[in-house]
């Protein structure tokens, strides 16, 4: 089982298009679980749940935390408890909470309220090949779970000029964080929301590229209006609409993203390490 976080601290940058595109395209090929660390639940959303009613959720992981262990497989069954079905073959979701929002101000401790999405998810191991989280757009609780759980970080980001600084700031936590925790994290910048006729698009993309060259998705994610009609018919886009050019740049993308776990040595993303 693989586990990869979507996050960048710029809300509106297709955080919850990538999570949920990805996961769509991944589940023609196996068992992935959707994750849902925002309190806004927008991916939640996205699948007809309601965040602000929901009384199994991603906040009850951290509410009832001490259940995770369990004997006897009672962890994972707790875990279990909180997902739900969606519509499609393949494709499930733990969805978040209005109630996670109260997690952010709380602080980290030591009692490790930093690793509950790490310990839940080792329990689902057998149970699913890709786990996908989607993140809120600041650094807080829920995204320290969340960069702590994966193996893989996906940065999307829009290419328009103040989107560069977001992405540097976001860039400096990553270092901070791995030099905490002493442990290296992949991860992948992916230009999105892409506009060809504006000249801000084309820069920027150009920029990205000069500024982070070994660590940026060589494509990118197009403006596509189809993914705003998928999200309000709640159809994973690429069920939606398959050929359109958006699940076209997102189907490269998860190729190259499980090419490179396959050959890692030959990544042209990079990876961050303790110093
Ligand atoms: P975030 O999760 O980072 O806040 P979203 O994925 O919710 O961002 O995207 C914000 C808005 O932009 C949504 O209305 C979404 O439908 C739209 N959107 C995202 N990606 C694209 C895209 N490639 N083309 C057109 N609209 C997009
Ligand atoms: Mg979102």
């Amino acid at each position: 089982m693989k586990i990869w976080t979507v996050a960048n601290q710029k809300g509106g940058v297709g955080k919850t298009t990538t999570s949920v595109a990805l996961g769509g395209l991944a589940a023609e090929h196996g068992r992935v679980l959707l994750l849902d660390l925002d309190p806004h639940g927008s991916l939640t959303s996205y699948f007809r749940q309601d965040p602000d009613t929901l009384t199994r959720s991603a906040y009850t992981l951290f509410s009832d935390r001490q259940r995770l262990s369990e004997p006897q497989g009672g962890g994972r069954r707790f875990v279990k408890s909180l997902i739900y079905a969606t519509d499609y073959p393949n494709l499930e979701v733990l969805p978040a909470a209005t109630g996670l929002a109260t997690l952010e101000r709380r602080s980290l401790g030591p009692d490790g309220l930093g690793l509950v999405v790490k310990r839940a998810l080792a329990l689902l191991a057998d149970d699913y090949d890709l786990v996908i989280i989607d993140t809120p757009p600041l650094l807080g609780v829920l995204m320290v779970n969340a960069l702590a759980a994966c193996d893989e970080l996906l940065i999307p980001v829009q290419t328009e000029f103040l989107a560069l600084k977001g992405l540097e700031r976001m860039v400096n936590t990553l270092n901070m964080m791995a030099k905490s925790s002493r442990q290296g994290l992949n991860y992948t910048i992916v230009p999105a929301l892409f506009d060809r006729r504006t000249q801000a698009s084309v820069s920027t993309m150009r920029t990205i590229r000069y500024d982070y060259p070994e660590r940026t998705w060589p494509g990118k994610i197009p403006v596509d209006t189809k993914f705003r009609d998928a999200s309000k018919a709640g159809v994973p886009p690429n069920l939606y609409e398959p050929q359109s050019r958006g699940v076209e740049a997102y189907r490269s993308l998860y190729k190259w993203l499980r090419q490179r776990e396959v050959t890692p040595s030959t990544q042209a993303a990079g990876s961050v390490t303790a110093a």
